[in-house]
């Protein structure tokens, strides 16, 4: 089921990369165990990680988003590929802070100071590392930034997830990169539609509430409706983000084999391994036998 939007306006003055992440954002809450707080925090990353993962050309090329910070959360790490997979999990999945002053969940007080770092794995022989401090610790300013000063790409991004009683009423993600020769016009268009919208975790709660049939063609209505015709975006592709974590028995394995052979003894002498999966919290156990074997292949 397409839930992602990826659009131009009609006179090739930016681009848009639309997606509602409410099931997606669901799934990493429920496996996480996810305070709201730090549901808003890990749901926001993954949207933009699942999103720039989108951006990446090549069949294989995937892209890790990792923000670090000094507050409660500590981590928070995601992963996305160029197929629209996308895992992700954060330290803490308990913080809960109270409400800012305006009644919002405390991303930047669960984050606090620190940096956002985005590795790209493109195949080649180094990865692509892009790092900046964080601006707020909200998110998406921060990929804002990190755009800017890091890629050199002009961008607006806007990501919100809604909570209720540990249920994701919304959650929405939108990237819009301003392409080299972007009409003044346009932009403007685009600046007054932003700055009167309102917060895309509202427009994604209205838009699972629609009763639409295509909810992400809903969202992307409400969002550009008011734009002048020469301006709208019109849609190039519609794609689908989703959770999918690929991790198996066969890699927990070669994890346990690239530790060390001193250490794998030390462990098949205990007779008993459990290894549980960061991203979805799947546990592999392994008995005597096995870590013999594994024992054996490390030798
Ligand atoms: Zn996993």
């Amino acid at each position: 089921m397409n839930n992602t939007i990826i659009a131009v306006d009609n006179s090739g003055s930016y681009r848009v990369y639309l997606t509602l992440s409410t099931g997606m954002v669901q799934e990493a809450v429920d496996i996480h165990g996810c305070s709201h707080t730090a549901a808003a925090a890990l749901g926001r990353t993954i949207t933009a990680a699942g999103l720039m993962g989108l951006m990446l050309k090549g069949e294989d090329d995937k892209l890790t988003v990792q923000i670090k910070g000094d507050g409660p959360a500590k981590e928070i790490l995601a992963s996305a590929n160029s197929r629209g997979e996308v895992k992700g999990y954060i330290s803490d999945p308990s913080v809960e802070l109270p409400l800012t002053e305006s009644g919002k969940l405390n991303v930047s007080g669960a984050i606090g100071n620190g940096t956002l770092t985005v590795i790209k794995d493109l195949g080649l022989k180094e990865p692509y590392v892009g790092r900046i401090d964080l601006v707020s610790g909200e998110i998406a300013e921060d990929f804002t930034q990190y755009f800017m000063a890091s890629e050199q790409q002009p961008s607006s991004v806007a990501l919100g997830v809604r909570m209720n009683s540990g249920k994701v009423e919304g959650a929405a993600g939108m990237i819009i990169q301003v392409l080299p020769d972007a009409s003044d016009e346009a932009l403007t268009a685009l600046e007054d539609m932003l700055f009167y919208m309102d917060s895309i975790s509202l427009l994604a709660q209205d838009a699972e509430q629609s009763g639409a049939e295509d909810k992400i063609a809903d969202l992307f209505g409400r969002i550009f409706k008011g734009l002048p015709e020469a301006f709208a975006p019109h849609i190039l592709e519609e794609r689908e983000l989703r959770w999918h974590c690929d991790c198996s028995r066969e890699r927990m394995e070669r994890a346990l084999i690239s530790i060390g052979k001193k250490d794998l003894a030390e462990i098949a002498e205990e007779g008993h391994a459990e290894l549980t999966c960061s991203f979805c919290r799947t546990s592999y156990t392994f008995d005597k036998e096995e870590l013999m074997r594994l024992l054996e292949e490390a030798r």
